[in-house]
């Protein structure tokens, strides 16, 4: 294979530009919306490459690939986000090397992750998945289902519940595609009107980074426009 990484300080530009324009168009601070560069699939050298051009938050859906690329670039000082499905056998190796989780959505996993989090790491950072439109097996807790899943969550010492994530079925046009954004930003004031300290969303990916700055999102997680295609 002789492909170059398709990285390029241009396409973080323009994506950061974007997340600009829609913050100011949504009346917020910039500063106040984070880019997690989703590098799956994507090589260490890629990652690498976005580094030097100053991203520092990487997101990952595989565990192994992800620990390989997190002991690659280990003296970089970057911050990792698992934002894949999880699964049970899975968690020690997330726990163990990861500061970010977006897709707890079981009690189990939970709880498994909070044993396992090494206590020279501090707590875990994490984001519980509600699940808002997708077929059922793809993760996600149902919205009825969240305050006590919330509760629970909350509860343990290892792991600091921080706010909501969700992957909205793609749609197009940016009414249709603020919907599920708006629908999770309620959840999480819900969740804070009921005590929680929540301060997290989540939300929007290439196609509809806007839509999510304008419904709140202080995390979008991108990967196509800032790494170029996956394979
Ligand atoms: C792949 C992925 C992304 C990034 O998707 P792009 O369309 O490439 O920006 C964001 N979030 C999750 C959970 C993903 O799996």
């Amino acid at each position: 294979m002789l492909t170059a990484p398709q990285f390029s300080p241009e396409k973080l530009a323009a994506v950061l530009a974007r997340i600009e324009a829609a913050a100011r168009r949504a009346g917020r601070d910039p500063g106040s919306v984070r880019l997690l560069a989703v590098s799956k699939q994507q090589p260490a050298e890629a990652v690498a490459g976005a580094a030097d051009a100053g991203q520092r938050e990487f997101g990952e859906n595989y565990v192994r690939e992800g620990v390989t690329k997190i002991e690659a670039l280990r003296d970089r000082g970057l911050t990792w986000h698992f934002i894949g499905q999880m699964q049970a056998n899975k968690t020690r190796e997330v726990a163990e090397h990861f500061q970010w989780v977006h897709t707890v959505d079981r009690e189990r996993i939970a709880t498994r992750l909070d044993a396992q989090r090494p206590h020279y790491a501090g707590p875990l950072d994490v984001l519980v998945q509600v699940r808002l439109g997708e077929e059922p097996g793809k993760g996600g807790v149902e919205p009825g289902d969240l305050p006590r899943l919330a509760e629970f969550v909350g509860g343990l010492p290892r792991l600091r519940l921080r706010g909501l994530m969700c992957i909205p079925p793609p749609v197009t046009g940016e009414g249709a595609q603020r919907v599920p954004f708006a629908r999770l930003r309620e959840l999480l004031e819900d969740l804070n009107r009921r005590g929680h300290r929540l301060d997290t969303l989540s939300m929007g990916m290439s196609a509809d980074l806007e839509a999510a700055v304008l419904e709140g999102a202080t995390i979008v997680r991108v990967g196509t426009a800032v790494f170029g295609p996956r394979d």
